[in-house]
């Protein structure tokens, strides 16, 4: 691909609110009649395949709240509560062993937030040991973590090398000192590129970097200046966020109503298409899909050249076929057949943990046909195409008679040149990559039901 064009027209005319497809069903249709007991029972029925794991653990902790912030968080300067918390995960741990096969290995672990590195080098090494006293690790584990530049010292780094880590993904959103203020997230340029230097330093062989574009303040110029010195970095992955203005559910939110207004739909627009034809044509990153790029040397990029990339709770990832075991408060757990979610609010976590219950909140099963879209869904957002007889073959079913529909209704998206289409498949065209979740969502049997509100927009 030699960097692509960007069509505002295009993508102005498919700009809907949609899902994300982290999930299929998407979150919204977990139910709280899915019960801790319907939990235990799904982690016992996949026990017999011994699916390789992908760990998660959920660190809610941040000392200050960005304003702009959508992830279920915990706001405190008590770093002591990083020691209650470690020892309930590791209680949690205790308690989900025994349901999962015990040759089961870990070929993923990750630790969202919230922010890790709120809890201190000693907190990450004795999660770290807990987390290996339950698990094993394969040889060739990917291990991220999302770090903080802002509460991160060389022994961090070192702790976090010693609990396995040996890729990162370090929150920036924006470089610009005014735009920091407008959001309350004062990050000079330095100390990002100081907690590059310590984890190259250390041995981490993958860095990724968040942006967010759509925050109070930006313009395209003062974006273009904050892309010029992401790229002098050279981070070996980048997502590029579209804010999501929801303060209906994060109420935080509304400050930016009061103090400072968001850039207009059409200068966030320009923004993207700067990022993308930036990113894509000068920069020579690969454009992965939704809001991701890599270096075409970096595994996520080979991944999909190899069509073996996958997406989950944690993004787009490399390994597959997982089962995902999920710790903490709020965090989300996945197996063939079901999805559940950990209680969102601190106390009732521990409670529930303390008392001796998985601490599930609510889930929902994967039907057969929710497990043949979602596989559809997903190697539309992973690998930019569908082979018919592939799927055929995985699901045992006639794939263009089951989705006679769906195939039958993606005339407009072809005469867009979103995609193409022949006797053996569907492609994603590059003009296609910028909006594969709408190609997804054709493939989505719950939309018509849920589309509105509860979704951000396609971009
Ligand atoms: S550090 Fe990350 S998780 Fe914490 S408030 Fe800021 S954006 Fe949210």
């Amino acid at each position: 691909m030699s960097g692509l064009r960007v069509d505002l027209d295009l993508i102005q005319k498919y700009n809907v609110p949609g899902p994300r497809y982290t999930s299929y069903p998407p979150a919204t249709r977990f139910a709280e009649s899915f019960t801790p007991a319907d939990a235990a029972a799904e982690l016992e029925a996949a026990r017999a395949a011994r699916p390789p794991l992908s760990l998660y653990f959920h660190i809610p902790f941040c000392e200050t709240l960005c304003w702009f912030c959508g992830c279920t968080t915990v706001i405190t300067l008590n770093h002591q509560q990083g020691d209650t918390y470690v020892e309930c995960l590791e209680r949690e741990m205790r308690q989900a062993r025994p349901h999962l096969a015990t040759d089961a290995a870990a070929v993923q672990l990750h630790w969202g937030g919230g922010s890790p590195t709120f809890l201190n080098p000693d907190q990450i090494r004795t999660l770290g040991h807990a987390i290996r006293r339950h698990f094993a690790f394969a040889p060739d584990l990917e291990a991220s973590v999302e770090v903080d530049p802002r509460r991160l010292s060389e022994d961090h780094v070192a702790a976090l090398r010693e609990a396995g880590f040996n890729r990162a993904s370090l929150g920036v959103q924006d470089f610009d000192p005014e735009v920091q203020v407008a959001v309350h997230r004062l990050q000079p340029r330095d100390l990002t590129a100081q907690a590059i230097r310590w984890l190259r330093d250390a041995g981490f062989t993958s860095l990724n970097l968040d942006l967010i574009y759509g925050l109070p303040g930006q313009t395209v110029d003062s974006f273009a200046r904050t892309l010029d010195a992401v790229l002098e970095l050279r981070p070996d992955r980048l997502a590029v966020f579209s804010y999501a203005h929801v303060p209906w559910i994060k109420p935080s939110q509304k400050i930016f109503e009061k103090r400072m207004a968001l850039p207009s739909p059409e200068t966030k627009l320009q923004i993207l298409k700067l990022v993308v034809e930036r990113l894509t044509r000068d920069a020579g990153y690969t454009y992965i899909g939704m809001d991701h790029f890599a270096l075409p040397t970096d595994e996520l990029a080979v991944a999909q050249q190899h069509r073996t990339l996958q997406r989950n709770f944690q993004g787009y990832s490399t390994r597959g076929g997982t089962q995902i075991c999920a710790f903490g408060m709020s965090a989300i757990s996945q197996t063939d057949a079901a999805y559940w979610q950990n209680l969102k609010a601190l106390p009732e976590y521990y409670a529930a943990v303390n008392a001796g219950h998985l601490p599930v909140a609510r889930g929902c099963r994967v039907h057969r046909d929710d497990q043949i879209r979602r596989a559809t869904i997903m190697e539309v957002m992973c690998n930019l195409g569908l082979d018919y007889a592939a799927l055929s073959r995985r699901f045992h079913i006639p794939f263009q008679e089951y989705f006679a529909r769906e195939l039958a209704g993606l005339d407009d998206l072809e005469s867009d040149g979103l995609l193409t289409r022949s006797e053996a498949g569907m492609t994603i065209t590059d003009l296609g990559r910028l909006l594969v979740r709408n190609i997804a969502m054709r493939f989505d049997a719950y939309l018509p039901a849920t589309q509105e509100r509860r979704f951000s927009r396609t971009i």
